[in-house]
């Protein structure tokens, strides 16, 4: 006998605690427990033990054939059965990840809702492209080159004849030029200038509108817009007509509504006036028309233009365009 059974058990099981798969637990039953294993020869020797010293020998012999048979059986079901320390060791108890659910941007609720607005009114609407030729950006606009007027918007140019939109009146001409009146549409969408401050952003969106038909009056236009007021603030939001000038309207007027603050006492937010800019509009230039060669003696028309991130700033009232663009997830959570 060269090995007791204790130095037997404790080797055995020191191997099998350095197992980690099927194939070597296997190996190590074949070498203990198989017909020339250590535990079988073990046993054949009892024989040679004196007569006294087999039955204690042989009793401790078979009990540790026996354990060690148990251990590797158990060893490999929990190996089968993909159970691991690591995933005992998982705390039911912990609480689990949020998940949160997504929701339309603000700026994007409120587009949404302008188009609503003006889809229940009759108009169709529609996308351009981003970058745009001087001739729709500008010219087909009645901006001249080197008028002034192009100077009232800090353009981004992407090469001399190519920009970034300034706005989105170039789908004015686009669909005009495709389309004989009556046309009755809104365009939103991005427009790029070169300006940041608390009011203003590189990147903001414009929703543009145009109506052309016979004997379309600057009362249409008056009436259409009070309608969209009333419906994106409420009925006791009045409004106001103030002259302005656009190259590609005559007459031009922006348009106020009432203070939503202070509701015309004057505020920090109205500049103490009682009044906020909300729209810029007029009958489309007959200069235009000719551009896109509607009859100017049989038609008329009026366009409108807004920023959405000013009627989404004033409607939730929120002091700093920048908070739209800066994704942070407790702002953008409140709507
Ligand atoms: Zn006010």
């Amino acid at each position: 006998m060269e090995q007791t059974i204790e130095q037997i058990k404790t080797s055995a099981l020191q191997e099998l605690e350095k197992a980690s798969d099927t194939e070597s637990i296997q190996a190590l039953t074949l070498k203990y427990l198989g017909r020339k294993g250590v535990v079988t020869q073990y046993l054949r020797n009892i024989s040679q033990l004196p007569v006294q010293a087999r039955p204690v020998a042989g009793k401790a012999a078979n009990e540790l054939k026996q354990f060690l048979d148990n251990s590797f059986k158990q060893a490999i079901e929990t190996i089968e059965s993909g159970l691991s320390l690591s995933v005992d060791q998982l705390d039911v108890s912990l609480p689990g990840r949020t998940v949160y659910a997504g929701s339309y941007h603000p700026v994007t609720q409120v587009m949404h809702q302008i188009c609503d607005i003006f889809a229940r009114m009759g108009f169709d609407v529609a996308e351009g492209p981003e970058i745009e030729t001087d001739w729709y950006n500008f010219e087909a606009l009645n901006f001249p080159k080197n008028h002034p007027a192009r100077d009232m918007q800090d353009t981004f140019f992407v090469t001399d004849n190519m920009v970034l939109r300034t706005h989105t009146s170039p789908l004015q001409i686009r669909i005009m030029e495709k389309q004989q009146p009556p046309v009755q549409v809104i365009a939103p969408g991005k427009v790029f200038r070169c300006d940041s401050d608390l009011t203003h952003t590189p990147m903001f969106h414009q929703v543009e509108g145009l109506l052309v038909d016979e004997n379309v009056s600057f009362g249409d236009l008056k009436g259409v817009l009070t309608a969209f007021v009333h419906q994106m603030f409420d009925e006791q939001t009045s409004l106001r007509f103030r002259p302005s000038f656009f190259p590609f309207t005559e007459p031009s007027a922006e348009v106020d509504i009432l203070c939503v603050i202070c509701r015309g006492d004057g505020c920090r937010v109205c500049s103490h006036t009682g009044w906020l800019e909300v729209l810029g509009s007029g009958m489309v230039h007959p200069a235009v028309f000719e551009n896109v060669h509607y009859d100017t003696q049989k038609y008329t028309g009026f366009a409108f233009g807004m920023g959405v991130e000013r009627i989404a700033m004033l409607k939730y009232r929120i002091d700093d365009i920048r908070k739209f663009f800066e994704n942070d997830i407790r702002f953008l959570h409140q709507f």
